[in-house]
């Protein structure tokens, strides 16, 4: 039996119908499934992806030991086993296709696939999707080379078994979202899996919430400069939306949006999520898509205009990443397992799923979500429509300084408006709704009422 914060908010809601308090209420279940995440479990699936040999997009895939197709079809084994207890409500399959020859990464036409496993939402009138990825393959210095040994432990061995940890904690408990699990494919190749999920997703029109890219997540110690911390990991969250139109532009202009897109919005929900319920890990919010001039996995959900974020280790190795396996001058080259940091990727993948819960338990964000603009007040009154009637248990107003990071103040209200005592020309707000465990729904940035 949960204990039920009710009765806490009720006496808050008693004295004041605006309480100012923090709503932090822990989900003993969340707490648990926490505790579920183990660094030897992840290990093990690492070392086991690393046995493959090599996991390149093109190299063998009839090999039952070795190569793509012998990985592709372990991660889908172990999701059959993850299935037997999810009460028929796991199903997995690898998703082929065919990509033609790009005279760049992809040599001659080639059939590729991604592992997935989804786990079916209870409430068959709730279309919410939740996307959670790593990616299989695996390169080495010659990004063609798909004959070489290429362990792809930390990039992205650790994405891959941070998913599936999640996958099979996930999959023993239901929730109303429907949450996928991918393996993708042909990341080093040019993002080849991501995009045909991605542009999958937009054909069929996919009610997608968040989705969150694991690449790079395990390893606590960069090469050159010797930084040695596995307390942070790096966010990164585009600035503005990769897909957006001339109207939207407009609204963001006039309404200073410039640091919360959706997928901004995500960002702080992630690290909002992991400071509650994650010890010692803090979430460093990267305010752009990627590292710098790059892109990765959630890139092609970013362009196709869904709200994506990317997870990635604090510093990197370059030693350990895109390297043949050699030793130069007593250096040891190559991404192998004996380079990670464990604790520090069950902490990461603990991030990835407090997240995950705590969404896909949430009532729906409220919309018609606006702040009134018609007097000029020291007050600010925002209003908005309850999406979710049955889940809602009330809502969330987020307030912060134009230049702070996170949400520096919440205020839960049980009505569908309020007024606060916090002037629009000094502070940015959104609005969330929750229900009474403290699930919160992503919150959504208000537009103007005249
Ligand atoms: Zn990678």
């Amino acid at each position: 039996m949960k204990p039920n914060p009710f009765c806490y908010l009720l006496t808050l809601l008693f004295f004041t119908q605006i309480s100012f308090a923090q709503i932090t209420v822990d989900d003993p279940e969340i707490k648990k499934m926490i505790t579920e995440v183990k660094a030897e479990s992840l290990e093990n699936t690492v070392k086991k992806l690393v046995s493959f040999g090599t996991r390149h997009t093109l190299s063998d895939t009839k090999s039952k030991t070795r190569g793509i197709g012998a990985a592709q079809q372990w991660v889908k084994s172990e999701f059959e086993k993850y299935a037997l207890e999810s009460n028929g409500r796991l199903t997995s399959k690898i998703d082929y296709f065919t990509i033609k020859a790009d005279g760049r990464r992809i040599a001659v036409d080639s059939q590729l696939g991604n592992v997935m496993a989804t786990l079916k939402g209870t409430d068959s009138g709730d279309d919410r999707v939740l996307i959670i990825s790593g990616h299989l393959d695996s390169r080495v210095t010659d990004v063609m080379d798909a004959k070489s040994d290429a362990p792809g432990a930390n990039d992205d061995g650790s994405g891959v078994a941070a998913m599936m940890e999640l996958a099979k904690i996930m999959s023993k408990r239901s929730f109303p979202y429907t949450i996928l699990f991918v393996a993708v494919t042909g990341e080093e190749q040019g993002l080849y899996g991501a995009r045909h999920l991605a542009e999958l997703a937009k054909q069929e029109n996919w009610n997608i919430v968040a989705m969150l890219n694991n690449d790079m997540i395990g390893n606590s110690l960069s090469s050159g400069t010797n930084l040695r911390d596995n307390t942070k990991v790096r966010v990164f969250s585009e600035a503005t939306p990769y897909l957006e139109t001339e109207d939207e532009a407009k609204m963001r202009k006039l309404t200073n949006r410039d640091n919360d897109s959706p997928s901004r919005l995500l960002a702080r929900y992630i690290k909002t999520a992991t400071d509650q319920y994650v010890d010692q890990l803090e979430v460093n919010l990267v305010y752009r898509n990627d590292r710098f001039l790059r892109g990765g996995d959630h890139t092609p959900f970013s362009q196709n205009g869904f709200t994506a974020v990317r997870f990635c280790e604090m510093n990197e190795n370059y030693n350990h990443q895109h390297q043949d396996l050699r030793t130069e001058n007593t250096v040891k080259y190559g991404d192998l397992p004996e380079f990670m940091d464990f604790e520090y990727l069950r902490k990461i993948a603990a991030s990835n799923l407090a997240t995950l819960a705590n969404l896909a338990w949430a009532p729906k964000s409220p919309t018609n979500v606006g702040i009134e603009v018609k007097d000029l007040t020291n007050f600010s009154t925002l209003a908005w429509k309850a999406a979710d009637n049955k889940k809602t248990y009330g809502y969330q107003v987020l307030i912060r300084e134009t230049s702070a990071t996170n949400w520096e103040k919440m205020i839960f209200v049980t009505d569908t408006n309020a007024t606060i005592p916090y002037s629009k020309d000094n502070f940015l707000f959104a609005v969330q709704a929750i229900d009474e465990l403290g699930h919160a729904s992503l919150p959504v940035f208000p537009v103007p009422i005249r």
